[in-house]
């Protein structure tokens, strides 16, 4: 089969127990010198250097189209260059490469093929051919042979060029970039769809699920609705799509041009009959939120740095916390605005993520623009020592969002927002194809404000402060405090049970800890916690506490038995070496975080709350 596009893709899940798809991909017009491919080594959206060019197991290549199973009488040699790249010996007329891709990575990133389904990403199985990355390009996406495989349709939202909706065959992309943007699933899925701003969207749900797929469709359409209203239209494009892939334990999404890529608990699905929204469900509706809301921050309205994607190597920028910072602020303020939750719902959520900011000491050594620039090796990479040397981009850029929010609704007498400044950048950057340049959101957010916010952005965004949540918010009649946690499972976001008496007698060690081998792991040792203090550290199985069995189940218990001043023995493993030492418990520190309305509030402060979490200002 030739094809009329200067490059051509042909994809096969062939052999779904030994979780391999063969590729081909055909160049019409190879380089004369030596046709170059390489696969990327990261897939925009997951700021991690994953080297996917580990997964081709086998690669050749042969003069002349691709023709399923002909012999590679005129084959060609191939050259592997580098961890990601290949050169085939120079030939005239096309030229064809045949690989085989090992796909065994359950996750939004990466290939995942067995014979329940296929899932791809295109970095991760299309070699691109060098010189031709602007070329148009098509792929026939094939069905695996044999009958297990006949109620197998395709999910993806690349156009497609021949194939019937839903089926195998031909699909086409503008150029390589746009190929490696659409996220394809193939399975006996399940499917809804909706229409939002004039365009189908369509959910496919792969997996062992029973969920209420109407009702996730009714409630996605008024996300997705919200959002269109906020930045006044939706991108062109021919429909979205949401890939689900419905799992016991996982979770995570990724966002792409025209479809994100989900990955849930089963359980986080709406079940039928469900009248309420579970926290579970109102997880995954904030998930789902988040990448719609990429559709436009970070997919269109993107940094200098990602246009174009340079996907071998890493493409540095201080701006992620606008792209994942004010994308996770407005994904559940999207649920607030849609209706779907109440206010104190929201509250609770904007509490439990400001919860997660202050539970980490991290946040006064590094800035959230550092964070964002060493995303790669730090925020992607992290270890035991996370939550005391590094700040997430997301939840304290989703909190300096808030901030802002409010700095520009008080510096304009509730004139304007954040709201304009996401308008703003897609107006000025998003729609017209330019790139954001380092500190360009900052600019827009200060012509927003009509005011100087350079000591703003020093002070949070590139310095390492806090944000002043209680003064800001005052103005919305919402108070935040900080209080106690009542206990490790305590999330925040609420009002605490424990009383000041309780907590007052209440020690702690300072750590973080999981089940294992019938003791206490501890994962993460807080930096000026009585454990740090005594000489333990990550890794360390405690046994016992004064000579008494511990265990995860227990650890927290006994040790918030005795006053903070107490000492106490812990008997820990570090390695196989067993050690004890005297440590002195310390006060539980304030690091659980509560906004609540303010039940007196005014007139003027309530009409300002309302501005706010109600639906977003229809574009002027
Ligand atoms: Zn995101």
């Amino acid at each position: 089969m030739t094809s009329e596009t200067p490059v051509h893709y042909r994809i096969i899940p062939s052999q779904p127990a030994a979780h391999l798809f063969e590729v081909t991909c055909t160049v019409a017009e190879p380089d004369p010198a030596g046709q170059l491919f390489s696969l990327p080594t990261w897939i925009p959206g997951s700021y991690m250097i994953r080297e996917f060019a580990r997964n081709i197991v086998r690669i050749e290549a042969h003069a002349g189209g691709d023709v399923p199973g002909e012999s590679t009488a005129r084959a060609v040699s191939v050259e592997k260059l580098d961890k990601a790249t290949w050169r085939c010996a120079p030939v005239r007329g096309p030229l064809t490469l045949r690989y085989e891709v090992y796909a065994w990575d359950l996750s939004v990133r990466a290939a995942h093929l067995d014979d329940t389904h296929a899932y791809f990403n295109g970095t991760s199985v299309f070699l691109r051919a060098h010189g031709q990355d602007d070329s148009p390009c098509t792929v026939d996406i094939q069905r695996p042979a044999g009958p297990a495989y006949t109620d197998w349709r395709v999910g993806t939202a690349l156009p497609r060029a021949g194939a019937e909706p839903w089926g195998f065959g031909t699909y086409r992309a503008a150029d390589y970039d746009e190929l490696v943007d659409h996220p394809v699933e193939i399975a006996d899925f399940a499917h809804a769809s909706f229409e939002a701003g004039g365009i189908p969207h369509d959910i496919v749900v792969y997996g062992r699920q029973n969920a209420d797929l109407e009702r996730l469709a009714r409630d996605l359409k008024r996300i997705c609705e919200t959002h269109i209203q906020l930045f006044g239209e939706l991108p062109p494009m021919e429909r979205y799509v949401f890939l689900v892939m419905a799992v016991g334990e996982g979770y995570g999404g990724l966002e792409h041009r025209a479809s994100c890529s989900l990955m849930c608990r089963r359980a986080d699905l709406p079940q039928a009959g469900l009248g309420t929204i579970t926290d579970e469900y109102r997880t995954f509706l904030g998930l789902c939120s988040h990448e719609y809301f990429h559709t436009w921050n970070v997919k269109r309205i993107k940094p200098e740095a990602f246009l174009p994607y340079d996907l071998s190597r890493e493409a540095y920028t201080r701006q992620l916390w606008a792209f994942e910072g004010i994308t996770s602020y407005y994904d559940d303020l999207g649920l607030a605005r849609s209706g779907l939750i109440d206010a104190e719902n929201y509250l609770e959520l904007l509490g439990q993520t400001a919860t997660r900011v202050w539970r980490g000491a991290g946040r006064f050594k590094q800035s959230v623009a550092d964070s964002s620039f060493d995303a790669w090796t730090k925020f992607y990479r992290q270890d035991e020592s996370a939550p005391n040397n590094i700040v997430s981009y997301y939840t304290k850029g989703s909190v300096i969002a808030l901030a802002l929010d409010m700095t520009i609704r008080r510096a304009t007498g509730g004139e304007r927002s954040l709201d304009d400044v996401v308008r703003t950048l897609w107006q000025r950057y998003g729609r017209a194809g330019q790139g954001v340049p380092e500190g360009g959101v900052e600019r827009v957010a200060a012509e927003v404000a009509g005011s100087d916010l350079s000591e703003f952005f020093e002070h949070y965004l590139y310095g390492t402060e806090d944000p002043p949540l209680a003064d800001l918010l005052a103005d919305v009649g919402i108070d935040f405090t900080v209080r106690a946690a009542d206990n490790a499972a305590d999330l925040g976001g609420k009002p605490g049970k424990a009383t000041a008496d309780e907590i007052a007698r209440r020690g702690t060690l300072g750590v973080r800890s999981g089940a294992d081998n019938g003791g206490a792991r501890l994962l993460n040792v807080f930096d000026g916690g009585a454990a740090q203090a005594a000489g333990l550290s990550a890794g360390d199985l405690v046994i016992a506490v004064n000579g008494i069995r511990a265990a995860k189940d227990n650890l927290e218990k006994l040790i918030s038995s005795y006053p903070p001043g107490t000492n106490v023995t812990v008997h820990a493993f570090r390695r196989d070496e067993l050690m004890s030492v005297e440590v002195t418990l310390q006060p539980p520190p304030l690091d659980t975080c509560v906004y609540t309305l303010k039940t007196n509030a005014d007139e003027s402060t309530a009409a300002r709350r309302e501005a706010w979490l109600g639906p977003a200002a229809p574009t002027t």
